[in-house]
Formats: C-alpha cells, sequence, structure tokens
C-alpha cells in the first residue's frame, strides 16, 4: 500500500543545534506509528514541520503522494492533515460546542471574525456535538472550556482535530500531564480512533505507546534510527540503552 504521510531525509537547524538531522519514516492508511526518544530529541520540531509550522532546510513532505513541504500550515487540513489543536488557543469564555463550531466554520474557510454568532449557527452545533461524541465528551457540550478538567481539555483537543476531516491526526503528547485515569481514557480514545485516521502520535508514556502504536519510530538527536513493531522496538538493545535506560 502506498503511504499516506512521507517523511524523507529531513533536517532543521537552530543556531549550533541540529534539531532534526536526517528523519525519514512512513505511514501507512490506518497506521499508528509512534514515535519516541528522550527530551530535545527533535520530536516536536519533526511535529511542527509535517504540520508546516517550522520549515525544514532539508528534505521532502509527501501526504497521499503530493509533496506538501513548501505548502502553508493552514492549508494542509484541507488537504487531509490536521494537528491537535491546543486548547490554549480557543475562546475561554465559549462553551465546547461554540468552540467546536468555530473550528467547523475554520475549516470551510469562513476565517474572519464574528465568531459568536458563527458559534451560535444550528447547521454548525449540529456537528460540532457531533465531534463532541465522538470523544466522550457529549455531556459537556454546554460548559465552557475554562470550567474543564486536564483530561477533558486534552479530549477537546482531538475533537477540534477531528472537526478538521483530515485523515492523518499529529498528536504531540496528549497525555502529558495526565493521571493514570486520564491516560486510560486517552488511551481509549485513540484505539478507537486508530484504524479510521493515520496518528501520528509522539508520547512519553511507554505503556500508552505499547498499547497503541503499530509501528514506532525512535528518534535519537534528530535523527530516526530505527522503526518498527512494537516488539522489534522493545527488543532493540540500542533502543534498550538509548532511551529505555536499560
Ligand atoms: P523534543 O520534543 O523531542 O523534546 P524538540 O523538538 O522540542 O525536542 O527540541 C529539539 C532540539 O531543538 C532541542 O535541543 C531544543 O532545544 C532545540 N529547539 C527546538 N526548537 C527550537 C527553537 N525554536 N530555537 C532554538 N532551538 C530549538
Ligand atoms: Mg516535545
Amino acid at each position: 500500500m502506498n503511504p499516506q504521510l512521507s517523511v524523507q531525509a529531513l533536517e532543521k537547524t537552530f543556531g549550533a543545534v541540529k534539531a532534526t538531522n536526517g528523519a525519514s519514516f512512513d505511514i501507512a492508511p490506518g497506521e499508528l506509528h509512534a514515535i519516541i526518544g528522550p527530551n530535545g530529541a527533535g520530536k516536536s520540531t519533526l511535529i511542527a514541520q509535517i504540520a508546516g509550522e517550522i520549515r525544514p532546510d532539508k528534505g521532502r513532505i509527501f501526504l497521499n503522494g503530493q509533496d506538501i513541504t513548501d505548502v502553508p500550515a493552514h492549508q494542509r487540513p484541507r488537504l487531509g492533515l490536521a494537528r491537535a489543536f491546543q486548547v490554549s488557543q480557543l475562546y475561554p469564555e465559549f462553551t465546547l460546542l461554540e468552540n467546536v463550531a468555530v473550528a467547523i466554520a475554520a475549516r470551510d474557510g469562513q476565517t474572519f471574525g464574528l465568531w459568536k454568532p458563527m458559534a451560535s449557527d444550528q447547521s454548525l452545533l449540529a456537528p460540532a456535538a457531533d465531534y463532541l461524541a465522538r470523544v466522550g465528551l457529549e455531556a459537556r457540550g454546554h460548559a465552557q472550556v475554562s470550567a474543564l478538567s486536564h483530561g477533558e481539555r486534552r479530549q477537546l483537543e482531538i475533537a477540534l482535530a477531528l472537526a478538521q476531516e483530515a485523515s492523518v491526526l499529529l498528536l504531540d503528547e496528549p497525555m502529558a500531564g495526565m493521571g493514570a485515569q486520564e491516560s486510560a481514557r486517552m488511551t481509549q480514545l485513540l484505539l478507537e480512533l486508530k484504524g479510521r485516521y493515520a496518528i501520528l502520535l509522539v508520547e512519553h508514556d511507554m505503556d500508552a505507546v505499547f498499547a497503541l502504536a503499530d509501528r514506532i519510530t525512535v528518534l535519537v538527536y534528530g535523527q530516526t534510527i530505527l522503526t518498527g513493531s512494537v516488539e522489534q522496538v522493545r527488543n532493540d538493545p540500542h533502543v534498550r540503552a538509548a532511551y529505555l535506560g536499560e
């Protein structure tokens, strides 16, 4: 099968730091592909390049065979690639339903002003309720974002990514700062989404990664040193030494 997303020999230097130093991997349709690596390995920089927020110095990114390396970030969702929104970019005084409605309107190109009237548009609120239901937030639609728990905020971020109707989702540490119960709920949610979306998951929680990933790519000093199954990565001596601390 042709890859849905293909990252080829990316390089990105910040001053003296080679944050990305020849990163390459492919993601198949419906695959959950995890990126693991120590702090500072370049995981977030890699995600930002795929999302289009950072321009790589070298290398190419292909989405469904199309070279998107030079496509601006805001045009990538419409091509099928969405990054989970940061809830900090949302309207804290709006309800969850209103925020998702705004995200739907933005996806459809209505990106200028007048968010409040848009957020009360019934034709947007009905699909907004559906996106909330997909992440288990259906009972919280009328709550304000400012009233959400940390775990609920991260669930909302996923709903906003789904609202972009992309086929590839980029998630940078969705379990960060979560307790065990919240992590378990997020793991369950990602299990439900896996297969219907190709997901690139950067995550520190190795139990979650091992439970979720079809394949794992290991990133060390900006280099993708290995891509393999959970078992292959778990048993690789280099990975144990470089990352799992054994
Ligand atoms: P990770 O997400 O794996 O922890 P990052 O991608 O955040 O790693 O960072 C990789 C390296 O690049 C680090 O050494 C970090 O300090 C550096 N870095 C990241 N972003 C910038 C930036 N905007 N300017 C300078 N250095 C950066
Ligand atoms: Mg990071």
